[in-house]
């Protein structure tokens, strides 16, 4: 079958799961995953599933990026932070649907190949930085200090007090909170200061290295 048809079976099936966000779908119907997943694996990239990068990381599972974008109620005007660029897709994914997108990898040779393979497919609205997005945006360029919402696709192993520090008034976080082999999806909102916190089921992502 044709990417473009697993593509759209896809989005039936994130659907039939509960993603209801018409901005959401849209973004999956129109990102090509198999751009982003080794070469090797490409025929399994529209199994929902995670699968191998380089170096020991994953390219998430496509429902459990949707549920994480579901829950962070983007609007075209939102400004995102994404912690762990990995392999660019869910970077794609979000700067399909917001204005612009800042994403923070650790490792250098991941961050150059994603950003290598979003400027092939076009996107001029990503900025990429290189380091430790516990804690936060930092020395970047643009010098934003605050996001609408910031999503983390690694595990941490507690609520990541500096990107708290970095939602405007009404941002949304999504983070995982757990150790390796148990995490909940997590959800911050900054309502006007007050700091809301609720949890959303058990999830497994790759663990955030952290100096913090
Ligand atoms: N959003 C990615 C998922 C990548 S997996 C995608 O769509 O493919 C999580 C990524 O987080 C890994 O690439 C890992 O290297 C990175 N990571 C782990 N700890 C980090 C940290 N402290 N700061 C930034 N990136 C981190």
């Amino acid at each position: 079958m044709r990417f473009e048809d697993q593509r759209q079976l896809l989005v039936k099936e994130l659907y039939h799961n509960g993603i209801s966000d018409p901005l959401v779908l849209h973004a999956f119907a129109k990102v090509p995953r198999e751009a982003y997943v080794l070469p090797e694996l490409r025929e399994y990239a529209y199994r929902n599933q995670p699968l191998p990068i380089h170096l020991k990381q994953t390219i998430s599972q496509p429902l459990m990026v949707a549920l994480m974008l579901q829950h962070l109620e983007l609007k075209p005007q939102d400004i995102v932070l994404e912690i762990g660029t990995g392999s660019g897709y869910e970077a794609a994914l979000l700067a399909e649907i917001v204005s612009e997108v800042c994403t923070i990898e650790r490792l250098e040779a991941l961050s150059m190949n994603a950003k290598k393979i979003l400027k092939e497919q076009g996107y001029k609205n990503i900025w990429f930085r290189i380091g430790d997005g516990a804690l936060g945006w930092q020395k970047a360029y643009p010098p934003y200090e605050v996001f609408n919402k910031i999503v983390v696709s690694a595990a941490a192993p507690q609520i990541p007090d500096n990107l708290v520090a970095q939602l405007a008034v009404d941002g949304i976080l999504v983070v995982p909170v757990g150790n390796s082999d148990y995490q909940i999806l997590t959800k911050i909102r900054n309502a006007n200061n007050d700091i809301l916190t609720s949890e959303h089921g058990q999830c497994a992502f790759v663990p955030l290295i952290t100096t913090c």
